[in-house]
């Protein structure tokens, strides 16, 4: 039986670690050939020998360290891939991050350079990716898969507004440019992940102890994660995968799917026993 992304050419930002690295192997596995991406060379190569290990061919990965918040980043991974593989099937716009305020402000103080920086990733590197991906992917009939956040959802966390309000963005260029690209063929979706344990919290700066309590804390309480656990990688790689393969979701067009253990139906007010309180 022929593997389900045979011959596909599949781009994942920010494979170097967690939901990304976990997606490209998922893509390899099922037979396609992968562009790996990010910037610190030392963990993409950690990505290549996890492809490498269900794919056994150097000529099925293709690796790019490259800053995806510039242009000629972009250009870089673009080009290369279709200098290597010669069309691209899927884009999996899955790098992203979240900053704390170099000043240490929080709530409506965090400066506008933390706005600005979350927006380069979150947002602007995924317009610049489609821009430049798109007459590959009409050509191919092609997917788009972005990884948003239920952070991006109607909840407010006043010490990652910019976080949110990207995420917010991001939806919302899901839907728009899914109206726009399936009158060419290709479909946009995306994946809303809740609390997965990768290296998101450490690239924000806290150290792996702070990690380990962090995960530790929402483990424990299930009004913050009522399935009782993070997430793992490649519970969200399946819900890509899934996104991404027209044989099982072509009627899906601009849509986000939640994957979150059930955390954004929890409402702090639910959470208060009433019953006692009006005793
Ligand atoms: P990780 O920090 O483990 O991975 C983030 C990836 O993005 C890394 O490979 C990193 O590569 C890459 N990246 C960041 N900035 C850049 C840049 N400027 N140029 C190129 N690559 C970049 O986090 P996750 O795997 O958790 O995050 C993946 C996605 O999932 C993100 O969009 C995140 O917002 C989303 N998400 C994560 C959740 C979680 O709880 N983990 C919850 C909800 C959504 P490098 O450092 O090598 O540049």
């Amino acid at each position: 039986m022929s593997k389900r992304f045979e011959g596909k050419v599949v781009i994942v930002t920010g494979s170097s670690q967690g939901i990304g690295r976990a997606t490209a192997v998922l893509f390899a596995r099922e037979g396609a050939k992968v562009t790996i991406t990010g910037r610190d060379e030392a963990s993409l190569e950690e990505s290549k020998k996890a492809v490498l290990a269900v794919t056994n061919s150097e000529n099925n990965v293709n690796v790019v360290v490259s800053d995806i918040t510039t242009s000629s980043g972009v250009d870089q991974l673009v080009n290369s891939t279709i200098d290597k593989f010669g069309k691209i099937d899927v884009l999996i716009n899955n790098a992203g991050a979240a900053f704390t305020d170099e000043n240490g402000k929080v709530g409506v103080e965090v400066g506008l350079e933390s706005y600005q920086k979350t927006f380069d990733i979150n947002v602007k590197s995924v317009i610049d990716l489609i821009q430049k991906c798109r007459s590959h992917l009409i050509a191919s009939k092609g997917e788009v898969v972005n990884v948003s956040s239920i952070a991006g959802g109607p909840h407010a966390n006043t010490n990652f507004a910019y976080y949110c309000m990207s995420k917010s963005a991001l939806d919302s260029m899901t839907r728009c440019f899914a109206i726009d690209l399936i009158n060419h063929g290709v479909r946009v979706n995306s994946v809303s992940p809740g609390i997965v344990a990768t290296h998101f919290l450490n690239a924000m700066g806290i150290p792996d102890e702070g990690v380990k309590k962090c995960y530790k804390y929402y483990t424990e309480h299930r009004d913050i994660i009522p399935s009782g656990a993070p997430g793992k990688p490649e519970e969200i790689a399946q819900v890509i995968g899934f996104l991404a393969d027209r044989n099982m979701s072509s009627y899906i067009v601009g849509q986000s799917i939640i994957a979150d253990g059930g955390t954004s139906l929890i409402m702090g007010m639910n959470t208060h026993d009433l019953g006692d309180v009006c005793k």
